[in-house]
């Protein structure tokens, strides 16, 4: 967390400064004033003003003339190296005073070399502690303009190691050579082997980003610089790229340590999008960026860049280029395991007695993320300071729930019990197929129930090879699977939800594909009908009544295949409520059948390209 940094915050020293650059100040503005309230007038003036008999009082040091007029305003003049002063004796009611030379304005220069003496001493002071002081944020005072606003972390200030943080197994393992390229950086020189500078977290606000990349460094003992993309981008064209510099060249001097990046999007999206059309500022900075990025994957620095997105959609593509942000973490929402972990690491810190059943938690909080369930655990020990006990009851848990969950309800999917229950069917009805036409659909890769952005649930499946066609078979096993997901809510509950409709939007352009591309129905024939052409009447009906015929022929296999398996249904489905997510491997050992042999597949690179419904 950032806090501003107190102008008062430092003690007795900081307020002697301020005293001090107080004086300073008064002992110039002094100075000013007495500069802009004297007049510098020509030499004729002056002596016009002298025969008029309009001076007060005069002061000469040599060719230097400084006087009061009658009605109080100064002048200062120079006159010439032979003035004859008696012309001043000619006039009445007026001080004249010659003054030894040198003497002259002493305390004016004195006032002048103190103040800026005093000035000088205070900036120098600021510009110290702001270079010292980083992890208090360099970034405020005068100085700060230029400079990044990151906040550092020195290795002993790193607290978090990986047990801190809950679940995420996938994400940490793919982080492990980070931490040993941290460590160890010559191991990997040597070896010749591919240095894991870049790192993208993909990933839900609140699902531990900032969490694990802290927990990075903690684990190689490096320091930690912690920054949010959206701070680099200011008003003035070039501070942006400036802040990127200074950073970097902070990070260099701080080496071995990670630079945690936040919302890289922020800077990182498309060139040319975004807010007022081409964005100087932004480019800029993300130019910089690019610039010490590259610069980093030629050189020897022991620098790490973790950046975190929940929006990977969006970023330049050049930002994902080798050597810049190669290699992607997913950080997604917690499944029920994790859930409970996240909730057991928390709770260490609160005490609770033993109504707590921090599983029936994890359980009934499908959806949230890991701050959504520190935040139970503690408003659950905020409600018994309150009620004056020592420890939280489950009472306290009920209602520390409800109070998050109203507060989440308008930000992301909130599910009750028959929701949760209603989409376990669905997806084991999509995966059940998935499983039952093994020589038509693509392999099942994975099925979940914990909702990803706007899906209650997900089955994934692989494809095995790049596909350049698909033949009829294929296209209505895919239908069948798609029509599925209802069949088995309707099924088991007897009701129909609205979670199929995109379901059916994917059936529909299937076999409307199929009736009018791909000469796939008898009474329309080998036709094309392309979307502009005009059709008469006839053809229009004829194609619908297609359409429907087939999606009629896929939900029909389908269903007689769930209720021909109704039982393997129920077993993926109960699996899904238990566990939130299964693996192809662990839906194959829950219905006692051997998994087909799936052509070996690096599994992360396809997840994007697989298909879900
Ligand atoms: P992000 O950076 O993804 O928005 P944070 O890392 O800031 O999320 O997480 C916010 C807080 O939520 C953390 O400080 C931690 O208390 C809690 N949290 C999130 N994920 C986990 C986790 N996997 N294990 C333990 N705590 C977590
Ligand atoms: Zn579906």
């Amino acid at each position: 967390m950032r806090r501003p940094k107190k102008f008062f915050s430092g003690g007795p020293r900081t307020f002697v400064i301020t005293f001090v650059v107080i004086v300073g100040i008064v002992l110039l503005a002094q100075l000013v004033t007495h500069m802009m309230n004297t007049d510098h007038v020509a030499y004729s003036q002056f002596s016009e003003s002298l025969t008029k008999g309009k001076i007060a009082q005069l002061y000469q040091n040599g060719q230097q003339v400084e006087g009061v007029y009658r009605d109080g305003k100064r002048f200062e003049t120079v006159v010439p190296a032979n003035w004859d002063y008696r012309i001043v004796e000619r006039q009445k009611d007026i001080a004249y005073v010659i003054l030894p030379p040198r003497q002259f304005s002493l305390p004016l220069i004195l006032s002048l070399l103190l103040g800026f003496f005093i000035l000088g001493a205070f900036l120098w002071t600021m510009l110290r502690q702001s270079r010292s002081s980083g992890s208090s944020g360099g970034g405020s005072g005068i100085f700060g303009v230029g400079r990044s606003n990151a906040q550092m972390f020195v290795p002993e200030q790193v607290k978090v190691k990986f047990d801190d943080v809950a679940g995420l197994h996938g994400a940490k393992e793919d982080l492990l050579d980070v931490i040993d390229f941290l460590k160890n950086p010559k191991k990997f020189s040597k070896l010749g082997a591919k240095v894991p500078k870049g790192t993208l977290m993909i990933g839900e606000p609140g699902n531990g980003k900032t969490l694990l990349a802290k927990a990075v460094a903690g684990e190689a003992n490096c320091a930690f610089f912690s920054v949010s993309a959206s701070s680099f981008v200011e008003m003035f064209v070039g501070v942006g790229a400036s802040r990127v510099r200074d950073l970097f060249a902070r990070a260099r001097k701080n080496a071995p340590c990670i630079v945690f990046i936040d919302e890289i999007d922020a800077v990182g999206s498309h060139r040319g999008r975004g807010y007022g059309g081409g964005n100087d500022e932004r480019e800029q900075t993300l130019n910089q960026l690019l610039t010490e990025m590259d610069g980093f994957a030629t050189s020897d620095d022991t620098v790490v860049i973790l950046a975190a997105t929940n929006r990977p959609d969006v970023l330049d593509r050049a930002l994902l280029r080798p050597g810049r942000f190669d290699r992607q973490v997913n950080v997604p929402y917690p499944d029920v395991r994790s859930r409970l972990q996240i909730l057991q690491v928390h709770i260490k810190n609160i005490k609770c007695d033993s109504s707590v059943d921090l599983d029936k938690v994890a359980r009934s909080t499908v959806g949230f993320s890991g701050a959504d369930l520190a935040n139970v655990v503690n408003e659950a020990a905020i409600l018994a300071a309150k009620a004056g006990i020592k420890k939280s009851n489950a009472d306290m848990f009920e209602e520390a729930l409800d109070r998050i969950t109203l507060g989440k309800e308008h930000k992301s999917i909130v599910l009750t019990e028959l929701d949760r229950e209603m989409t376990a069917y669905h997806e084991a009805g999509h995966t059940l197929i998935n499983i039952l036409l093994p020589d038509d659909l693509e392999p099942l890769h994975k099925v979940t129930i914990v909702p990803r952005g706007r899906a209650l649930g997900v089955t994934f499946s692989l494809p095995e090879r790049d596909k350049y066609s698909s033949n009829e078979a294929e296209m209505k096993a895919l239908v069948a699977k798609l029509m599925a997901g209802r069949i088995a809510e309707e099924l088991k509950f007897d009701k129909r939800a609205t979670g199929a409709h995109n379901d059916f939007e994917k059936a529909t352009e299937i076999v409307q594909k199929m009736v009018r591309f791909y000469g796939m129905s008898e009474s329309l024939g080998n036709v094309v009908y392309k979307d502009n052409d005009q059709f008469s009447d006839e053809t229009v009906s004829l194609i619908d009544q297609e359409v429907r015929r087939i999606v009629k022929e896929c939900y029909d296999m389908a269903a007689k295949l769930l209720r021909d398996n109704r039982d393997k249904l129920d077993k993926i489905a109960n699996g899904l409520l238990e566990s939130e997510l299964l693996s192809a491997a662990q839906v194959y050992a829950l219905l006692d059948m051997e998994q087909p042999k799936v052509a070996t597949l690096e599994l992360e690179s396809v997840e994007a390209d697989s298909t879900s419904v």
